[in-house]
């Protein structure tokens, strides 16, 4: 393939194993379908154990050449990798429009961001050196190797279909691992398309390997690599209770884990905050990819001073806010992956209302002349939100802002932190000391001030508690998939 593939070479609908594009072992197929109306988009195959083994054994095979790679030649293709993404940004942020339903300009800047990580991570490849010694006693030297760990498998969840790939990938290539990647069933043409760009720019074959599975097949595949002793590592980005899951089932071979898990953010908004720019930061934080982020806030707390304002102002944007199909330029909340998301928004929101909220703007599916599908839910503001509700418990991943009225510090520190996730936390104000203090009681992996977009791939991305553990991006997110050697050696 040539290095600018043309989209017809790049839009794959076959597994990628040992440099080859094939179908399933047992030729089975699933279907891809547009969240926006639920029609069908592309079918892919339904993989199984044979298909996750061959994989892992095309990986296998292809480690020892690639980990003696040098750095600088990886380093050089994933230049070429991050060049094929960005020359194919259109189309591929269509695709990811197409097959998660993210509005058009989310589903470009996606791939922006997906490829940010690729850039990242082929400039860390040179830097991953370890350190010699001062040896305690004479006669001795000793020092420090980075090693790649081996055979990674990648999984991945669907609402950012290219970051959550490249996030994962870059590092393990940069790193010096070969890959088994499995992409979430609702959008794995992305996963396929961004496979194709990284043949095109040279990638030796079985040095990335993709196999695509229907939810019902997942296990089984995941399963074979989960057994797999020469699986050395998993990457995994999706809801707590899988995670859960693999941490127990890879025990018996001890892998090393990256669990990248659910969310349940505290947004707090103090008396002393700047209200519009907490408005906006809101907006950004929780209103991206229609509230389907693991970062998003989930619970919104404003201090009783400024509560009523708060909301009279988030409410005007938020009703304002433009509801239709991912392909529509003006479109700001795109459907939602699909009839179960929907149907979790509408529990949480009947639940809420049901043990005493109010709903303030929202609150109901949208179906009206511009949207025809099911998957549409409204903007949606509450308030009177308290603990007992199921959406204070777990995230909504919907467009919904439950608001929570608190009158100390104090008292808001303790609900932000009780529960048992802790990936982002958010809060507004414009006291300096205030800011240390809650930045450093808030229990989350990541803390935004005055500020509702935090990710960047020069800043470690990742939870503490049940939100998991490893970081993404950064220097740190290169060390997930090396280990340290440590060498030691006398005198003759
Ligand atoms: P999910 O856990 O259902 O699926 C994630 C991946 O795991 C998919 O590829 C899926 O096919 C696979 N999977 C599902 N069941 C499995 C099983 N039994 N065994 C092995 N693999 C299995 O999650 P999702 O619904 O795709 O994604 C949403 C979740 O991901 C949310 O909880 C969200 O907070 C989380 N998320 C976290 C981050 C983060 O960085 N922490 C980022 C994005 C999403």
């Amino acid at each position: 393939m040539t290095q600018n593939p043309s989209r017809a070479q790049w839009m794959r609908t076959q597994n990628f194993i040992a440099g080859r594009w094939c179908d399933a072992d047992r030729q089975d197929v699933f279907a891809v379908l547009n969240p926006a109306d639920d029609s069908l988009i592309a079918q892919v195959p339904d993989s199984g154990p044979a298909d996750a083994a061959a994989a892992v054994d095309a990986a296998h095979a292809a480690f020892a050449a690639w980990r003696a790679t040098p750095a600088k030649q990886r380093a050089q293709v994933l230049k070429r990798w991050f060049a094929a993404i960005t020359a194919q940004q259109e189309e591929l942020g269509r695709l990811i429009s197409l097959e998660q339903g993210k509005p058009l300009a989310e589903g470009r800047a996606e791939v922006a961001y997906a490829a940010s990580y690729v850039e990242w991570f082929a400039e860390e490849a040179v830097r991953a050196h370890g350190d010699v010694i001062p040896a305690p006693v004479t006669g001795r030297r000793m020092w420090t190797v980075k090693e790649p760990v081996g055979v990674v498998a990648v999984i991945t969840p669907w609402n950012f279909p290219a970051a959550m790939i490249a996030r994962k990938i870059a590092p393990a290539l940069a790193a010096g691992c070969t890959v088994v990647g499995k992409p979430a069933e609702d959008t794995p043409l992305t996963a396929l398309a961004l496979v194709a760009l990284a043949e095109a720019a040279g990638l030796p074959p079985g040095v990335l390997n993709i196999v695509c599975a229907s939810r019902e097949h997942t296990p089984a595949v995941i399963g074979a690599w989960l057994a797999d002793a020469r699986v050395r590592k998993i990457s995994f980005t999706g809801s707590t209770p899988v995670g859960k899951l693999l941490a127990r089932e890879s025990a018996a071979t001890l892998k090393k884990l990256s669990l990248e898990l659910g969310g349940n953010a505290p947004f707090i908004v103090f008396d002393d905050a700047d209200i519009h720019a907490a408005v906006e930061g809101l907006i950004v934080a929780k209103f991206r990819n229609g509230g389907q982020t693991c970062v998003c806030p989930n619970r919104v707390y404003v201090q009783a001073g400024v509560h009523d304002r708060f909301v009279e102002l988030l409410a005007a944007r938020v009703g304002a806010l433009k509801v239709g199909p991912a392909q529509r330029e003006d479109s700001q909340i795109g459907p939602m992956i699909n009839a179960r998301a929907v149907e979790k928004i509408e529990r949480h929101v009947d639940d809420a209302v049901r043990h005493g909220a109010r709903v303030v703007v929202g609150g109901r599916r949208v179906r009206d002349g511009v949207v025809h599908g099911p998957n549409y839910y409204a903007p949606t503001v509450l308030t009177g939100a308290t603990p007992a509700m199921a959406l204070a418990q777990e995230e909504t991943f919907g467009p919904v802002v439950p608001v929570f009225r608190f009158h100390s510090e104090a008292e808001v520190i303790a609900q932000a932190n009780d529960t048992p996730f802790g990936l982002a936390g958010y809060f507004y104000t414009r006291d300096i000391a205030r800011a240390w203090r809650v930045a450093d009681a808030l229990e989350t992996g990541i803390v935004g001030i005055n500020e509702g977009a935090l990710a960047a791939e020069a800043a470690p991305f990742g939870g503490v508690k049940e939100s998991g553990y490893g970081r993404e991006g950064s220097r740190h997110g290169l060390d997930d998939y090396m280990h340290l050697k440590y060498v030691c050696e006398g005198n003759l």
